[in-house]
């Protein structure tokens, strides 16, 4: 992994919360308290205000900061959700990863979502994106599918896992107690991972 890569990921990743925290905000304002686009652009402000310590540190170490920076900084739940995400998969994380070595990390930080959040896909979260994103990966990994196929269809795969979220009712997290409610609405979090996997996609695709 070129050394470079992490600062311009998280650059890319911190400009497009922002872009977007309104638009984010506004899908938790149907479903939810209205706080989803708040409590990410906190999140990741708090990570832009720490890059200098997060640059010069191996790819592992620095998904495992920036992950307790996300727990330390944002009250809602998806602070300890995209945390111990970021920090799963720094543990899991190998130095100069692979495709199949970076498939494994994902692995792992889906599994402490779903590990911290006593969900799994189907609940209508975040969820609903991140699982097929990492079946995604490791398809196209075990294929050794060349770069911009594997980035296509990580693309797809979030796009569609957030679409499969709007007729869900769901089960987990505050739009639960909308109960049928919920019904017919795209769900924040998963909305939050997909702009993050299109915006990571797109920017690995213009280094690589
Ligand atoms: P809060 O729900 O505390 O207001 P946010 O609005 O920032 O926090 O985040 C809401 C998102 O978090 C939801 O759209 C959903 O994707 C995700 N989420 C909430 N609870 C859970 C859970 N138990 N498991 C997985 N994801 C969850
Ligand atoms: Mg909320």
């Amino acid at each position: 992994m070129a050394a470079d890569r992490i600062p311009r990921l998280l650059d890319a990743a911190v400009t497009a919360i922002n872009e977007n925290a309104k638009h984010l905000t506004e899908l938790d304002q149907a479903i939810g308290d209205g706080d989803h686009g708040i409590n990410m652009k906190r999140g990741f402000d708090a990570i832009a205000a720490s890059r200098g310590e997060v640059v010069p540190l191996a790819p592992p170490q620095a998904l495992q900061k920036m992950g307790m920076t996300l727990v330390m900084k944002v009250g809602g739940a998806s602070g300890p959700l995209y945390g111990s995400f970021l920090m799963a998969m720094g543990k899991a994380l190998r130095e100069n990863p692979n495709a199949t070595d970076l498939a494994t990390a994902l692995a792992a930080g889906t599994a402490a979502v779903k590990q911290r959040g006593r969900s799994d896909v189907g609940a209508k979260t975040l969820l609903e994106v991140l699982v097929p994103v990492t079946d995604a990966l490791r398809q196209a990994a075990d294929e050794a599918a060349p770069v911009e196929t594997i980035l296509q269809r990580l693309v797809d795969a979030a796009e569609a896992g957030l679409e499969s979220t709007r007729p869900m009712r769901a089960t987990k997290g505050r739009a639960s107690y909308l109960g049928e409610r919920s019904v017919g609405h795209l769900d924040p979090g998963a909305a939050s991972s997909c702009l993050l996997v299109k915006t990571l996609c797109q920017q690995w695709g213009t280094d690589s």
